[in-house]
C-alpha cells in the first residue's frame, strides 16, 4: 500500500455522528493519520507489532495500523457512540480490532507501540496528560499529535524528558478541522500540528 492510497482510504471512513466538544472529538484527517502511520511503519513500529490507539474515536489510526500489518491493535475509547462507528469502519475496511470501551487511564496492557491523537486540551486544559502518562507506562515507543505552538512544544519537551523518554522525530503538518461546534467561526480551519515519535531513553531503561 502507498502512503497516498492509505490517506485516501482513511479519509473515506465514517466520521463522528454527533461530535462531543468536551471529549474533543475531531477525527484525524486521512492525510495526518497516514503521515503518522508511515513514519511508524518506516521505523518498524507497526508491522507484526502489538499496537494501542488511545482515544481511537472513529478508528482511523487503529484501522490504518492494522492495514499496515500490525499483529494486534487495541482501540481504546471512552465514548460508546464513537466505538460503534469505529466498529463499523473496521468492518468496512475488512480489519479486526480489539475494542476496549474504557477511559485510557484504565488501560492495563503492555504494547510495542502506542499511536494516538489525544485531545489537544483546548476545551479541557491538560486533557492530553492522562494519554501521555498511560503511554509512558505501557510502551517504549509512542506516536502522538499535539498543537504546533511554542508553549505546547515547551511542555511536551519537558514532560517527555521528565518521564524518561526522548523525542526522536517531530513532523509538522496541517490538520483540517471542519466547522462542527458552536464556537467554530470558519467553515474549515487549518491548524498546524506536530506529529511526534517518543522513545524510552536508553539511560533510563538500563537504570536499576
Ligand atoms: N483518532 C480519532 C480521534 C481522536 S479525537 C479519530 O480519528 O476519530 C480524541 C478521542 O479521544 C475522542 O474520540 C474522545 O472521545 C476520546 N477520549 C477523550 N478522552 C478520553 C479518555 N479519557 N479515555 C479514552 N478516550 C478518550
Amino acid at each position: 500500500m502507498k502512503k497516498k492510497h492509505l490517506a485516501i482510504l482513511l479519509s473515506k471512513l465514517r466520521g463522528f455522528e454527533n461530535p462531543k466538544p468536551y471529549l474533543e472529538q475531531y477525527r484525524t484527517p486521512g492525510e495526518v493519520a497516514s503521515n503518522l502511520l508511515w513514519l511508524a511503519y518506516s521505523f518498524g513500529d507497526i508491522k507484526g507489532k502489538v499496537v494501542a490507539d488511545f482515544g481511537s474515536g472513529t478508528g482511523v489510526l487503529a484501522i490504518g495500523a492494522k492495514l499496515l500489518g500490525a499483529r494486534k491493535v487495541y482501540a481504546v475509547e471512552v465514548d460508546p457512540e464513537a466505538l460503534k462507528i469505529a466498529r463499523e469502519n473496521a468492518e468496512n475496511a475488512g480489519v479486526e480490532l480489539d475494542f476496549i470501551l474504557a477511559n485510557v487511564s484504565d488501560f492495563d496492557k503492555k504494547v510495542d507501540t502506542v499511536i494516538m491523537n489525544p485531545p489537544f486540551g483546548s476545551q479541557k486544559r491538560h486533557a492530553d496528560r492522562p494519554f501521555l502518562l498511560k503511554a509512558f507506562e505501557v510502551s517504549d515507543v509512542i506516536y502522538s499529535i499535539h498543537l504546533s505552538k511554542p508553549e505546547v512544544r515547551t511542555f511536551i519537551q519537558s514532560f517527555v524528558t521528565q518521564h524518561g523518554f526522548t523525542i526522536t522525530n517531530r513532523l509538522t503538518v496541517s490538520f483540517e478541522i471542519p466547522m462542527q461546534f458552536h464556537f467554530h467561526r470558519k467553515a474549515l480551519e487549518r491548524i498546524p500540528v506536530d506529529i511526534y515519535r517518543f522513545e524510552k531513553s536508553l539511560a533510563d531503561s538500563t537504570k536499576r
